[in-house]
């Protein structure tokens, strides 16, 4: 998967090269990271890229010349074109997984006041954000999105159980993980981990599971299809169950 990331701090970008899963998956061809200074494209040899926003008001905009010849240096049929935005759909797992199958995804950075939006209604397929509040650039947006999205590429994690059984991937949050040792101050590993039933575990982790996402993110509940033995389980712990029976 190739992603270009269009900004005005490169070097910020660059630092994810070592980072290491993202440095793996650029070093074994997974992940083509592709960084573009907007300033390259600037308005003139002042290497200018913003200006007073018409109308009035406070701090400077992006002008649409740079952004738009950056994005079309970049742009083949198969690029879908995003711009980094506090105004975007809020960025999800399910999100990240369909981002992961594109082929080539350009992820345009703002800053100060944000660009003309010009660019927005005529140059960007979609606007996403990481969440309700406001940064200062899109760098730090962009590295979310391309650490979540390259954890998710084939051949980058472990294997496929590495992030389904993880928070969010199924519309739950993940159950709690214990290592060694044994007992910790007192404090002891639950004994269905250490009996060895795969069985029993998985309806324990998929009970503690439901139980972690109803204490957490209700609404999470509000939103996933549950399966049967989900719902049986959600019922029992809405009744104040303690799970015999289930496992
Ligand atoms: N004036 C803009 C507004 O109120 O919508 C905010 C501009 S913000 C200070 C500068 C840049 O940071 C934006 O152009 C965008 O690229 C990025 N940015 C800020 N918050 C973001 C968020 N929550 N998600 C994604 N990008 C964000």
């Amino acid at each position: 998967m190739k992603i270009s990331v269009l900004t005005l701090f490169p070097e910020f970008i660059k630092s994810l090269e070592s980072f290491s899963m993202i440095g793996r998956a650029i070093d074994d061809g997974i992940l083509d990271l592709e960084v573009t200074d907007i300033r390259d494209f600037a308005v003139n040899k002042y290497l200018q890229v913003d200006d007073y926003p018409y109308g009035g008001g406070p701090g400077m905009l992006m002008q649409a010349k740079p952004i738009v010849e950056a994005i079309e240096s970049v742009k083949t049929k198969n690029s879908k074109v995003y711009y980094m935005s506090p105004q975007g759909k809020v960025l999800k797992q399910d999100m990240l997984l369909s981002l992961s199958k594109e082929e080539h995804i350009i992820l345009v950075n703002g800053h100060y006041e944000g660009i003309d939006q010009r660019v927005i209604d005529n140059y960007i397929d979609e606007e996403i954000s990481i969440g309700d509040y406001v940064l200062t650039g899109g760098e730090l947006p962009s590295m979310v999105l391309i650490d979540g999205v390259t954890r998710l590429l084939d051949g980058v994690l472990a294997g496929e159980e590495s992030f389904s059984d993880e928070s969010h991937f199924n519309g739950l949050l993940e159950y709690p993980q214990y290592t060694r040792p044994k007992e910790f101050r007192g404090h002891s590993v639950p004994d269905i981990l250490l009996s060895g039933d795969h069985e029993k575990i998985r309806k324990y982790r998929l009970r503690e599971s439901i139980r972690n996402t109803l204490n957490k993110r209700p609404d999470l509940l509000d939103e996933k299809n549950l399966n049967k033995e989900e719902k049986e389980i959600l019922n029992d712990l809405l009744e104040g169950g303690n799970g015999n029976g289930f496992y």
